[in-house]
């Protein structure tokens, strides 16, 4: 395939970015996903509100048109295929990258349909690929699911929210909404501090009221059929349960960073070793981008301040700079 400059790993909304800002200085790029575009978003719930309002989440100094305060998915969707379509991105999607060869000016990027060559390197891989898991037998689909969309599927039947989060607590309350018998179960003494203003009350007047049961500072400990048995601050319990809703977080696949050479810290968030200036990795040439880059810490980087990395990337590749130069006084971040 013909060789461009840029090559970005990842068509969400900070990939897109990237590739925009590389394009911006004259410099020729390409977005490859494994997926559609936007692929977390599509993996989002449906009909879920950003907590984001839209002009916070903007790219390229494309406007967010909408009428409301704050953008569903589906709109999110819309907005960022709006902007790929004006900027007439180059964009391979449904193409999983493998790996990486070569060195700075003269790389391979390997992918399952073939190989694209280029001088730099931005990984944007986000973090919503490897959900956490419970690591309990019978932990797969249909009973037990780690990617939340809609309640309908659970009408009338026993479901276990696992969690203590924004996911969690809306996935609870859309369920119970729509007929379903909700039991919450999370490992915290309480609900997050994160869960958002508009969740907060709303749950935890469901669960004063006894129409969401909930157990605080507890976990599955065996998925059995028709019941679950929880490890409780009043010891074991068995409750009836049909589905399991893990909304238990996600995290880069630190298999693919290793793929890529990526150096990661010792630190309690794993965080991938880059320059918190140029963001360009211990791998000459190979940038990091968006909330990759917070490692486990999932909640330090998102699309709003996520995306202000490529114009700093953009900036540094077009420069030129050579690795060297800087080196000595390169100051590596750690998430501490
Ligand atoms: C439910 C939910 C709601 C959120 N709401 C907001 C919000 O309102 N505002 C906000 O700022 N942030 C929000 N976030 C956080 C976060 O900003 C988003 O997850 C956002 O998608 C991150 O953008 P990104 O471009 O860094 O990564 P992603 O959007 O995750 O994009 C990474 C892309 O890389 C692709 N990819 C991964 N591996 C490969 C590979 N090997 N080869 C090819 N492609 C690959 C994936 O398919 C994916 O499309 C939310 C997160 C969640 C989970």
């Amino acid at each position: 395939m013909d060789s461009v400059d840029v090559v970005v790993i990842g068509a969400g909304p900070v990939g897109l970015a990237c590739a925009i800002a590389a394009r911006r200085r004259g410099l020729t790029a390409r977005v490859i996903d494994k997926g559609p575009l936007v692929c977390s978003l599509v993996g989002y719930p449906n009909q879920m509100e950003l907590f984001s309002t839209p002009e916070l989440i903007e790219i390229g100094g494309h406007p967010f048109a909408t009428r409301r305060y704050k953008p569903t998915r589906e709109e999110a969707i819309d907005y960022y295929r709006g902007v790929a379509r004006s900027e007439q991105l180059d964009l391979r999607l449904y193409e999983k990258v493998l790996r990486v060869e070569g060195e700075r000016d003269a790389f391979s990027v390997m992918t399952e349909k073939g190989t694209h060559s280029c001088r730099r390197v931005v990984v944007a891989t986000g973090f919503f690929d490897v959900p956490n898991r419970l690591g309990l037998e019978g932990e797969q689909p249909p009973r037990v699911i780690h990617y939340y969309k809609e309640p309908y599927a659970y009408t009338g039947q026993e479901v276990a929210v696992v969690g203590g989060k924004n996911s969690a607590a809306k996935a609870a309350l859309d369920c119970y909404r729509n007929g379903a018998r909700v039991t919450l179960i999370h490992r915290g003494e309480s609900l997050s501090d994160r869960v958002k203003y508009w969740l907060r009350p709303d749950l935890e007047n469901r669960i004063q009221e006894g129409n969401i049961q909930a157990f605080f500072s507890s976990e599955i400990r065996a998925i059995e059929e028709g019941r679950l048995l929880l490890e409780t601050p009043d010891g074991p319990r068995s409750i009836a349960n049909d589905f399991v809703i893990a909304m238990t977080g996600y995290r880069p696949s630190y298999d693919f960073l290793a793929t890529l050479g990526m150096d990661i810290h010792k630190d309690r968030a794993r965080t991938p070793v880059y320059d918190d200036t140029t963001f360009e990795t211990n791998r000459p040439g190979l940038y990091l981008a968006g909330t990759v880059c917070g490692g486990l810490h999932t909640g330090r980087w998102f699309i709003e301040n996520g995306r202000h990395h490529a114009e700093q990337i953009a900036e540094h590749i077009a420069s030129g700079h050579a690795p060297e130069v800087d080196l000595a006084n390169r100051h590596w971040v750690t998430a501490e």
